[in-house]
């Protein structure tokens, strides 16, 4: 399941970064997934820092038809 920051939506609380720094970290000020880390939706830390992401910023693809 692919994992995306809108960075319209994002303001760079940084909460992201924190919770997985192993998936999102933050630059230019602004949330972002780590090179290579895209495919991470299915990890229960990742899921939880979008539901978390206090502008709802993060966007998991549930790949339907993959
Ligand atoms: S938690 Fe949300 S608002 Fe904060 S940096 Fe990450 S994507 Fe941006």
């Amino acid at each position: 399941m692919k994992i995306s920051v809108d960075r319209e939506a994002c303001y760079g609380s940084g909460d992201c970064a924190y919770r997985v720094p192993s998936v999102f970290t933050v630059v230019d000020g602004l949330g972002a997934v780590l090179p290579g880390r895209e495919d991470s939706g299915d990890d229960p830390q990742v899921r939880e820092a979008a539901e978390r992401c206090p502008s709802r910023a993060i966007d998991i693809d549930v790949g339907i038809g993959e």
